[in-house]
């Protein structure tokens, strides 16, 4: 699988096991995702480019590193996407944000939008397309055009979990798109679930069932 970058980082996989278990609390999963967004945050702007600017230690004048002037957009695939958001947010406190809301039309099978607000300028910036689950790809797909047709060329999709089946999708539809997960599952079931994964992002995150 070429432009599909897997985060084996130690810590990462523990805190998935965590997360995992179906005895896992509310407060644990979303503990745990927002400390794993942290460490995929990290790893998603490893290339990130920087700079020289003019600084003044205590000690001596130099030319010290910063990153340069190319932003970045984090972008939540509502609504489990927002549990990967804040932990991103942690550690890159000033990014934009914007939101695409999309439910499936029972009849039709498309992805209908019902929301979607992003910075204006999202053409300048790195948009970083959050969402914990990539399980048949279609709503990533949709967000992606979406995000596009605003005028977004940089794009990278963070994930926890993807199955096999939505990685090609999605790189079918967006072969520009590196994709960043924590893990690569089995397969999806017939109700369209990652197997093994962790269940239901969404409903984990908020408490909902
Ligand atoms: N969405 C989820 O939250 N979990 C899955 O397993 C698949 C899609």
């Amino acid at each position: 699988m070429s432009n599909v970058i897997v985060i084996d980082h130690p810590l990462v996989q523990h805190k998935l096991t965590l997360m995992r278990r179906k005895e896992a609390s509310t407060a644990e999963f979303r503990q745990l995702l927002r400390e794993i967004a942290t460490l995929l945050a990290y790893e998603v702007t490893r290339d990130l480019p920087l700079e020289t600017t003019k600084i003044e230690t205590p000690l001596a004048v130099i030319d010290a590193p910063m990153l340069s002037s190319k932003k970045l957009c984090l972008i939540s695939i509502l609504r489990a996407g927002n549990g990967l958001l804040d932990g991103m947010l942690d550690l890159i406190p000033s990014a934009r944000v914007g939101h695409v809301g999309l439910y499936r039309d029972p009849h039709t099978l498309e992805a209908i939008e019902y929301y979607c607000k992003l910075p204006l300028d999202i053409g300048e910036r790195l948009a970083v397309v959050l969402d914990p689950m990539l399980a048949t790809g279609h709503s990533a797909v949709a967000a992606l055009d979406r995000i596009k047709d605003r005028g977004a060329h940089a794009i990278k999709f963070v994930c926890l979990v993807a199955a096999p089946e939505g990685i090609k999708t999605l790189q079918e539809a967006h072969p520009d798109v590196p994709i960043y997960a924590a893990a690569i599952d089995s397969h999806l079931n017939d109700h369209g679930y990652i197997v093994p994964g962790l269940g239901d992002a969404g409903d984990r995150l908020f408490g909902t069932k």
